[in-house]
This record gives C-alpha cells, structure tokens and sequence, in this order.
C-alpha cells in the first residue's frame, strides 16, 4: 500500500479530510492536479458549523489570525432579500472572513504540519478497486503511475472525475440564470450614503439590498464600507465555464440590461461569474470509495457549500481512520452517508427554496418575499432559517431512536471544572479523539468505559446546569450515548456498554 487512504483533490474539503485522517492516526496521500493554489474567487469566507469544529480542534485561532477583512455585520443575503440576525442577542452562526485561496493555501500549510504528504500536479485518471484496496492511475510531472491504498476520497469538486468513474449517479438541476458578482472601488460619480443606497450622479437613488426587475435581480451591497459591491442575476443558458473570468464590462452590461441604468464602477477588486446548480450524489459510498464536498452535492445558493464539505470531512475523517485501524464496528463506515446526505438534504432544502424566493419577478413574487419577509423578522423563524444556513438543525439519524434526546446532536461547548482548572467540551475535543465526559461523579460509567480505553478517552468535570450525568462523544462532536440524570447504574451501564461496542468497536 502507498498509503491509508488517497485523497483525490486538495481543496477545502480534501485538505480537512487529510487533517482529520493524521488525527485519526493514518496517513492520508494527497493528489491534487493543479500545480499550485489558484488565485480563482470563489468563497469570500466560512460560517456556521465548521467555524465551531475548528475551534473544537484549536484551529480557529490559526484562521483567525488569517482572516483579511474585519467580521461584518451578520445580515445574510437568503433567496434574493436579507434577513437581519442582528436583532438577535445571540447570533445562530459566525463568520469568518478568509478568501478562499488564502483558506486552500492555510489548510494545506496545516496538512503537511501534520505530516500529510500533497502532491501539487498530479491528477487522477483512472480507478479500480477490489476486495482489499483501491488503486489510482495518476497523471504527475514525470509520467503516469499508480498508487493503492485501503480506501480513497473523491474530494474532487463539481466536476469530480471519482464520482463520474464509480458511476454514482449525481441527479438534479442546472438553473438557468446567471449570478455576477462583482467588488470595486468606488467610481467617481457614485457616492454610497450611510444607510447604503448609492446616489449616481446624473441616475439618482438606488436603493441598498435586492432589486427584482423583469429582467431579473440587482443588489449593491458590500462587505466592506470602501469599496462598491454589485450582484446581477439574469435568466440566462449560456454555459459559462466557472473558471473563466469575468470582466467590468460584462457586469456593467448586466447591470445595465436588469436595472436599465449604466452605473458606473471602479477598479475591480473581485469579480465572479457563476451558475447555481441543485445535484446530491445518490451514494457518498461506492465500496472503499467515498465522496465529500461538491463531489457529493451542489447548491442552488451561496454561502453553505464551504461549510457543508468541510464538515462531511469531520465526519468521514476518524471513520475511514476506524476503518484502517481495523476496530470500525460494522456499518460504522456506512453512517458517513446515512448522516451527510441528510445534511445535504437539509441544505438543499433552504437553497431550492432561495431560488423559489428570489425568482419570480411579478407582484405575486413580490408579495410572497414581502411575507416571508415579515414572519423571518419574528425571533423564533429567523433562528431557525439561521440554523439552517449554519447547518446546525441537523439531527444525525442514530441507531436507537428511543435513547436520549442528545444522542445524535452536536455536543455544545460546555464550560467545564475540572481536576486542571477551567476547561470546555471543545478543548475535549482537540486531539480528535472520543471522549466519555462523566458530568456527575459517575465511576460507575468510567469503569465500564476501561475496556475501551486506548480507543477512547474519559473526563470528570463538572458543569452548571448539566444537561446529562455522561455523555459518550464521536471525534466530531456528536453525542452517541447520553445518562439522564441521576439515572440508575443498572440501565446506564448496560446501554454505554452498548453504545460504545457500536461506535468504538468490540472492547480491546
Ligand atoms: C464564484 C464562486 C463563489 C463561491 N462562493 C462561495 C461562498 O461564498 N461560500 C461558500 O461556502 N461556497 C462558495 N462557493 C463554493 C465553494 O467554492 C465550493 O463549495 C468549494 O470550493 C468546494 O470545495 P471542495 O474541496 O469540495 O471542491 P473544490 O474546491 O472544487 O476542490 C476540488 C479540488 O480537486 C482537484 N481535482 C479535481 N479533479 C481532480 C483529479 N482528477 N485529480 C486530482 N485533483 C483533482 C481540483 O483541482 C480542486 O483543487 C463558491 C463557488 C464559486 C465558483
């Protein structure tokens, strides 16, 4: 074998997968069929899920640190209107503002820290598996050749070469329209007024946030004060390659055919042309081959996809781990999809409905985004599209459906006492490795959790207002077994025997 697992694609989503497999104790091999990082906008930043994740495995400050632009003010564009968290004390995600080649360019700095070895320019052709192991036919700088490993993630993109050689079939739409993008400095001519609308010389107001025309959706806006940020959307077939690039001129000619005004623009700062598609992979797993990220599934809106492949990473990484190290309980692997695809499914819910939202451009459009407008400014609603677009109202399907109400959830991070100080459920959480947290003096419970011990790690601490006496936690913060309080050795003992044979494999 070459390595542990190959992994197809050093984007976003294959260089989390590589961190999470050193994590996991294997060794990943990378392969990644562009020669460098490229410099093509694409995300502007993460939020949501992910954001917590990192922090759980003490990188967040790494991205922090990173981060070019200052947080801005959580108002998130959502089917063509903006929905204002702001109002709310505390908000359902963050953000972090990180251009993505800048995050491609930190994380693959990060991989090979941690001993991941990458590839640069040599790209997957060819596939086969068997019984045993999975080989690549690669195309690299000094020829073709081939390497086998145990398993292999296609984390390979849109466009995946893995998911098209398994024949996993990737079903869904292809909108017809057309978004641009586009951040520039600020032309003479234009001056951007403290509520955000921008006043043109010789055109007048125009208003801040989303116009629908019959032509199609305009919206200005920026994310930073200094600059100018224009967004079109036409109803449009022409099949644009994503990659090819965008010019002033091509989105003045935009704006100018939705809004009928020629407004002018400055000096380009980002500029992005992209189409919107709604595809999910039928399967995430074709044998001992997996897909992650846009490999698996594409949304018809912004924001999510960074988010939703990186944390299919988290997911995946100790599980592929568990499956190398040879202790995966029986259908431990298969759980990657049963629990990401409905994830995805969650996320693609939202971004249909987004395209539903900011499509129609009649009054009766115009009255559907009004109300759904007015009943996403109650509390309740707007944290609930939040955890949507965070990805965090997922509930992962569990085996036991009658157990504990945590069970399947995302552990939160719970401030902690213990024996060393102050602590907390993510710091628990760093070394990626499953933790029984015993949250009430339960050495019953710890005892049971011995026969697992070099596979899984057991805290005491204590908490205010503990939610359970233990709670059995995955390397990806996802709680599998919880003891209700005060409950009895006789059925919590048994059912954490139970819960760790069927997440951390047979006692050693
Ligand atoms: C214009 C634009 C704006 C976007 N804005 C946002 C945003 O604001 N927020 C957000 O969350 N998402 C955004 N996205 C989506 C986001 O960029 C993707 O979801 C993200 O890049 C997916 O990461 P990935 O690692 O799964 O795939 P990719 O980033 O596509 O990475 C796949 C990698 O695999 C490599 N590869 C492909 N085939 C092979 C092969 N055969 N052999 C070896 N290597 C191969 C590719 O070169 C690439 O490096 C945007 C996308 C675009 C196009």
């Amino acid at each position: 074998m070459d390595a542990d697992v190959i992994v197809v694609g050093a984007g976003p989503t294959g260089l989390m997968l590589a961190l999470e497999l050193r994590l996991a104790g294997v060794q990943p091999l990378v392969l990644e069929r562009h020669g460098e990082v490229r410099d093509v906008k694409k995300a502007g930043g993460l939020g949501g899920r992910i954001l917590e994740l990192m922090a759980y495995r003490g990188l967040l400050d790494r991205l922090q640190a990173a981060s070019t632009e200052p947080v801005p003010a959580l108002r998130l564009p959502f089917g063509g209107l903006h929905l204002d968290f702001t109002v709310l004390a505390d908000p359902p995600m963050e953000l972090l503002m990180l251009p993505q080649p800048e995050l491609e360019r930190l994380l693959a700095e990060l991989a090979v820290e941690h001993g991941v070895e990458l590839r640069r320019g040599h790209e997957v052709v060819g596939l086969s598996q068997d019984g045993a192991a999975v080989t690549a036919e690669v195309r690299g700088p000094e020829g073709a050749y081939e390497v086998t490993a145990p398993y292999l993630a296609g984390c390979d993109g849109a466009h995946s070469r893995v998911r098209e050689l398994t024949g996993i079939p990737f079903p869904g739409t292809t909108y017809p329209e057309i978004q641009r993008l586009a951040q520039t400095t600020i032309p003479e001519g234009v001056t951007v007024l403290e509520n955000r609308d921008l006043e043109v010389a010789g055109v007048g107001r125009i208003p801040f946030g989303f116009t629908a025309t019959e032509r199609g959706v305009f919206a200005t806006g920026a994310t930073d004060p200094a600059f100018l940020g224009v967004y079109t959307s036409e109803q449009e077939t022409e099949d644009y390659d994503d990659d090819e690039p965008m010019t002033v001129a091509e989105v003045r000619d935009s704006i100018h055919r939705v809004l009928g005004v020629d407004l002018p623009l400055g000096e380009p700062v980002r500029l992005t042309r992209f189409t919107f598609h709604a595809r999910h992979a039928e399967r995430y797993r074709d044998g001992r081959i997996l897909l992650a990220g846009d490999a698996a599934h594409l949304f018809p809106s912004g924001g999510v996809a960074l988010n939703a492949g990186m944390v299919d990473s988290v997911n995946l990484g100790w599980k592929l781990g568990a499956a190398v190290h040879g202790w995966a309980p029986p259908g431990l692997l298969d759980t990657y999809h049963d629990e990401r695809h409905v994830a995805a499914e969650r996320t693609l819910l939202h971004t249909r409905a987004q395209v539903a939202l900011r499509r129609g451009h009649d009054v009766s459009a115009d009255a559907l985004r009004e109300l759904f407008l007015e009943l996403a400014s109650d509390e309740q609603p707007l944290r609930r599209i939040g955890a949507l677009i965070a990805g965090t109202d997922v509930r992962y399907p569990m085996p036991n459906p009658g157990d504990h109400a945590l069970t399947g959830t995302f552990a939160r991070d719970l401030p902690l006492r213990t024996d060393r100080g102050a602590g907390s459920v993510g710091e628990l959480l760093h070394a990626g490795r499953p933790v029984l947290l015993d949250l009430a003096g339960r050495s019953d419970l710890l005892a049971v959790a011995q026969d697992w011990r070099p596979r899984v790690d057991t805290h005491m601490a204590g908490t205010d207002d503990r939610p359970a006496d233990a709670l059995l936690i995955r390397p990806d913060a996802h709680i599998v077994w919880a003891a209700a309080l005060d409950e009895p050795d006789r059925t919590a003992a048994p059912s954490l025997r139970a819960a760790l044979s069927a997440w951390f494999g047979a006692p050693s």
